[in-house]
């Protein structure tokens, strides 16, 4: 028979892909903490008996030094067991078992209660520490650390270079290509477009027809293949005090026959269940792997409005009906051209902010025209035009 024997349990946390480094252990005789500074993968301890101890290995774990042990516990050690591994081992003074515990919910902290066994100073017998417990315990699924090379909005997004006229009394639109990087947005249905590549060659589109047309001056909260969550997206129009916000998207339906442009502005209250569908949809961008990388715990299926807010929307709501008036010539619309929903994107507070979603990926007619170059002209002919009015508009009642 081996010198120590192998007793108790089993405790186990599924946690893909992390690694945290132990930072802190404290220990005394009911319970055992051990902090880390990010999540690992999950736990699982042993006790031995001869010298009597409790080991507890941690997966996904780096281990770190030390320890505070009290009680029963007499040291702490820990050390790397393997690559993946940290082994962390406490020396007690009688056999004591792991009887319970789990990860809180961060899963940055393990809590494990402990049990003396037998009385003190008696040594037990094998027979009587046949495993007593096996118990499970993971952390709640939703917070689970995937590492995201993302990062959450910050101010510091670097603002976009401005085209066009040299002279900042010109009105200033921001052009926002909607998704992007790791968020490719809808797909037509053999792939050959993605929703991320046809917003961006229409932005630019528009951006270089504004340009041509010497009135207004244009920015792209991306001009490259990257992410951005939605609230950098209007906040770059709010810290450049834009204008006018265009993000622009392009929509998939489950039927191939859907077809035609919708010019969305916000409201709480959704005009339909499509709408309201197709908000919680483009509010997803923010949301990866069950993280929110937008505001904190936002609710993104709804969104409160400040009546400061009204006047703003009401200007949206003109630039949306006059964007189907002067687009129209060149887009086909749906027959409900213009509609509401709750899009986070549009959440900009003193910015006049449309969302134009410009066609289905998955209708034929509609993903050859957004995807060719004379259709992306033509989109940008409407949207520029509707620029161009609504401004002229806004100079003549001055
Ligand atoms: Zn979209």
């Amino acid at each position: 028979m081996p010198i120590a024997t192998l007793l108790a349990s089993t405790l186990l946390a599924i946690n893909p892909a992390s690694a945290g480094s132990v930072n802190r252990i404290d220990a005394n005789n009911r319970q055992i903490t051990v902090s880390f500074d990010d999540v690992v993968e999950g736990a699982s301890t042993f006790s031995l008996i001869g010298p009597d101890r409790i080991a507890i290995d941690i997966k996904g774990g780096k281990a770190g030094r030390g320890g505070s042990a009290s009680g029963m516990i007499k040291s702490v050690r820990q050390g790397q067991y393997d690559l993946n591994t940290a082994r962390i081992v406490f020396d007690l003074d009688r056999p004591a078992i792991v009887t319970g515990g789990g990860f809180s919910a961060d899963g940055r902290s393990l809590k494990l209660s402990l049990s003396a066994v037998g009385g003190f100073g008696v040594k037990p017998t094998r027979k009587s520490f046949l495993p007593p417990v096996k118990f499970r315990a993971e952390p709640p699924k939703n917070t689970y650390s995937v590492k995201v090379p993302l990062g959450r909005p910050q101010d510091k997004v670097k603002l976009p270079k401005i085209y066009g006229p040299k002279d900042s009394s010109r009105p200033l639109i921001v052009l926002d290509a909607g998704h992007g990087g790791h968020d490719p947005g809808a797909i037509s249905p053999h792939g050959s477009q993605r929703e991320k590549n046809v917003t961006l060659a229409i932005a630019r589109a528009i951006r270089d027809r504004l340009v041509a047309g010497g009135r207004v001056r244009v920015a792209l909260t991306r001009d490259t293949d990257k992410f951005l969550v939605l609230e950098e997206r209007y906040g770059i129009a709010r810290r450049m005090k834009a204008d006018l916000f265009i993000s622009i998207h392009a929509d998939a339906a489950g039927s191939q026959d859907a077809s035609g442009a919708t010019v969305y502005t916000l409201s709480e209250v959704a005009s339909d269940r499509e709408a309201s569908k197709l908000a919680a949809r483009e509010n997803k961008a923010n949301i990866i792997n069950g993280i929110n990388l937008g505001g904190a715990n936002r609710d993104v299926s709804s969104i409160l409005i400040d009546l400061t807010q009204r006047e703003t929307m009401n200007v949206s709501a003109d630039f949306a009906k006059l964007l189907h008036r002067e687009g129209s010539r060149e887009i086909s619309f749906r027959r409900i051209p213009h509609k509401f929903a709750s899009f986070v994107v549009l959440k900009a507070p003193d910015t006049p902010s449309v969302l134009f979603e410009t066609g289905y990926l998955t209708n034929q007619q509609d993903v050859n025209f957004l995807s060719s170059r004379s259709g992306q002209a033509k989109v940008a002919e409407g949207v520029a035009s509707a620029i161009e009015v609504h401004f002229a508009r806004k100079l003549a009642r001055r």
